[in-house]
């Protein structure tokens, strides 16, 4: 016999983190780099006729500070480079990042002097889109891996790993030094 046994069916029972991810996963705010013809096919991504908001990714934010997922779609240049890892380190933790199509990941056919050959040799990058361009579905399943990953991702380690500082560690010295204050 389950709980849902004793309380009937308007009821349903998780643990408080499964809860969070639920709604992190679920109401992911994008934040779009489109440098060029990929771009086309993102902001097609974000029409009506794909919608969206079927995934809860429909909110897209053009200020680093309001999102937590970076899409990089389009060629990037040496010059551009500081102005996208800016963005990245304006957004706040936990944050993800989707690489779309074949400039954005590797440089596409534009192997020259200007061009980076792959923006995550600059930035950490959680999902990579082939294609040239690829089509407004592949970004949709992109996002689908996105929260597969955020649902899956134990959020403090995460933000600890990324920032190199133990919170759990530095709660217990403090609460230990509140401690020894008060004795
Ligand atoms: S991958 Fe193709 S479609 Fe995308 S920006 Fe490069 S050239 Fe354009």
């Amino acid at each position: 016999m389950g709980l849902e046994d004793w309380l009937g069916n308007d009821f349903i029972s998780t643990r408080v983190k499964d809860l969070l991810a639920w709604g992190r996963k679920n109401s992911l705010w994008p934040m779009p780099f489109g440098t060029a013809c990929c771009a086309i096919e993102l902001m097609a991504t974000m029409s009506s006729r794909y919608d969206m908001a079927r995934f809860g990714a429909e909110v897209v934010r053009f200020s680093p500070r309001q999102s937590d997922l970076l899409i990089v779609g389009g060629r990037v240049t040496l010059k551009m480079m500081p102005v996208l890892q800016r963005i990245w380190q304006q957004m706040p933790e936990p944050k993800w990042s989707i690489s779309m199509g074949a400039c954005a990941s590797c440089g596409g056919v534009f192997d020259t002097y200007t061009m980076i050959q792959g923006v995550d040799q600059f930035i950490p990058i959680d999902v990579y889109i082939p294609g040239c361009p690829p089509r407004p579905e592949n970004l949709i399943d992109a996002v689908r891996l996105i929260q597969e990953k955020v649902g899956k991702t134990e959020i403090q380690k995460l933000i600890d790993e990324r920032t190199g500082i133990d919170h759990l560690a530095r709660l217990e010295a403090m609460d230990r030094r509140k401690q020894e204050a008060n004795a």
